[in-house]
Parts: C-alpha cells; sequence; structure tokens
C-alpha cells in the first residue's frame, strides 16, 4: 500500500476509541395480529455480528423473552452478554416502585435461567431513568444489577436527565452507570452511536463524535432489531409519539450497510466486562445521588419532554 497516512482508512481507523456494541431486543408492535418480525430480524442481526466475531451486550426485554426463549439462547451460545431491557418495554415513571422492582426481578431470573449467565446489566426502555423515576436507582441495585445504561445525560425532547457526567459514575447505594455517549454539535448535543443517528446521518458524524470523546468516557453504541427491517408497515410506537415514530422508520434499507462500517471501526467488549473491569480496578468513579439531579438548564427546560406527546 502506498500513499500518506493522512489518507490512510486504516490508519485514521486506528487512532479511534473503542466501542461496545449493544443491542437492545423488543418487539414494539402496537397490536400482535401484526406480523412478528423480532425473531427473523434479531437472528439477522446477531448474523451480523457472528460475521464480524463481535461480542455485544444484548438486552432483552422480559416479556419477549418468556415468549421468545430461542432469542436469549442463541445470543448467549454465541458469546454475548445478557442483559435486561425491562420487563414490558414501558417507560420507568409510568411504573410504580413496586411493580418495577418486581419486573426487574422476575426478568432478570429469567434471563438467568435461560442463559446461564450472571445477569448484571439493566437498561431502561428509551433512556427513561430520569430525574421524575430517580426512586428506581435503589431498586436496580437491590434486583441485582451491578451495572445500568439507561441514562442519556442531556436534553432530549424524549427522555433525559442533564446535568449528569458524561463518563461513567456511581450511583450513590446504586450501580455502575454508563451514560449514553453524546456529541456537541451546534446547538444540541446528539446520541451519536443511536441507531436512528447512525441510521439517518452520514458516518463522518460518528467519526467526529468518537474523535470528540473524552478518554475517560466508556463508549456505546446501540441499535434494535426493527430498524434493519425496511419492509415493516409504519405503525406508530407507544409512548414515543407520531413525529419519533415517523423518524424510527425512515432509512431502515441503510441501517445494515451503516451498522457494518461501524462493526468495521476498533471495538471492545460487552459493558459488563466494561464494568467488571472498573470495579476490580477500584477505579475512582464520580458518586452522584439521583435524589440531587443537577440543574437541568434553560435549553433542557425547552426540551425535556417535548416529542413524546406528540
Ligand atoms: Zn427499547
Amino acid at each position: 500500500m502506498t500513499g500518506t497516512p493522512a489518507h490512510d482508512a486504516s490508519t485514521s481507523a486506528r487512532a479511534l476509541p473503542k466501542v461496545t456494541v449493544t443491542l437492545d431486543v423488543e418487539d414494539l408492535r402496537p397490536d400482535h395480529s401484526l406480523p412478528e418480525r423480532v425473531v427473523e430480524m434479531t437472528n439477522r442481526v446477531l448474523d451480523l455480528f457472528g460475521e464480524h466475531e463481535v461480542r455485544a451486550s444484548v438486552y432483552v426485554v422480559g416479556e419477549l423473552a418468556e415468549r421468545r426463549p430461542e432469542l436469549v439462547l442463541r445470543a448467549a451460545a454465541e458469546g454475548h452478554e445478557i442483559g435486561l431491557h425491562s420487563w414490558s418495554h414501558v417507560p420507568i415513571p409510568t411504573r410504580t416502585p413496586q411493580t418495577f422492582s418486581e419486573e426487574c426481578r422476575r426478568g432478570r431470573a429469567l434471563l438467568q435461567d435461560l442463559s446461564g449467565q450472571e445477569v448484571s446489566g439493566y437498561r431502561a426502555p428509551m433512556m427513561s431513568l430520569v430525574p421524575a423515576a430517580a426512586w428506581a436507582v435503589p431498586l436496580i441495585a437491590e434486583a441485582g444489577f451491578t451495572y445500568s445504561s439507561s441514562v442519556l445525560p442531556g436534553p432530549s425532547p424524549l427522555f433525559g436527565w442533564p446535568g449528569l457526567p458524561r463518563q461513567p459514575f456511581r450511583w450513590l447505594n446504586g450501580p455502575i452507570e454508563f451514560p449514553c455517549p453524546l456529541v456537541r454539535m451546534p446547538g444540541i448535543d446528539l446520541p451519536y452511536l443511536g441507531g436512528t443517528y447512525l441510521r439517518l446521518l452520514p458516518s463522518f458524524v460518528r467519526r467526529h463524535g468518537l474523535r470528540r470523546a473524552g478518554t475517560d468516557e466508556a463508549l456505546w453504541a446501540y441499535c434494535h432489531p426493527w430498524e434493519f427491517d425496511p419492509d415493516e408497515a409504519f405503525h406508530p410506537h407507544q409512548h414515543i409519539g407520531m413525529l419519533a415514530s415517523r423518524v424510527a422508520w425512515l432509512r431502515r434499507s441503510r441501517m445494515e450497510r451503516q451498522v457494518r462500517r461501524m462493526l468495521g471501526d476498533p471495538l471492545t467488549g460487552p459493558l459488563g466486562v466494561v464494568a467488571a473491569e472498573l470495579s476490580s480496578e477500584g477505579t475512582d468513579l464520580p458518586v452522584i445521588d439521583p435524589k440531587k439531579p443537577a440543574s437541568a438548564g434553560r435549553v433542557a427546560r425547552w426540551a425535556d419532554g417535548r416529542l413524546r406527546d406528540r
């Protein structure tokens, strides 16, 4: 190979920090009389991970795991970490503390039975661990989870918790939290490694975000089986509103290509491994009291929750 290092793709790729790949396995059909596509699409994504020899964190909705245990069995057999993506994929603030706690325990026990793994990771639906659901933090730890990746640490038109650190931190009396990575773009912080952004934005935005990431950030990307499915008919997703549902439906035919590009960049192992390393190294993480959220700020007050009811 000739050419200057500046134009050598492999050299520039090596300069990027490593990213954990995660998959949120959920069945968002509003009506179960519609065709079920989650098994086929999850298998397609797991094929893609296998092709690229990726070890991912796979968070599965409890009631889906109960109905389609083969999804958990396959992901676990192929070496992926299994975590819980709530019991029924509704935002945490819509639950009572008691129901939330019971569902966390039930979901974790089921996934442990199916996978044969110690299940240590919890991921809230739609990053819905927000100040109004601060009561959930100790319950996540009491259910046996040692880490969570459930917050968007900035203002969000859906669910966000502005003012939280961008690097991993420990909740007071709770689990380690891996906040969703954000990049500052003019006027807005974007969760640039999230499925919608992988689908809709050019790859240079992802690379721009990765190059600007702090060295103390834990970088993770997330995607969903339905994002790889251009053939599914449009239907509104409950809890995110009509506009966000439209966005979720856009440009799905592009998703596989975009994710393949990402899988060619430097990757690291599942978040459960990162959490265990942080604990065993005794790393001093910031400690955050969920009952004392940082100031939201003007932008956050304007943006917070704007799209949920559209
Ligand atoms: Zn989800």
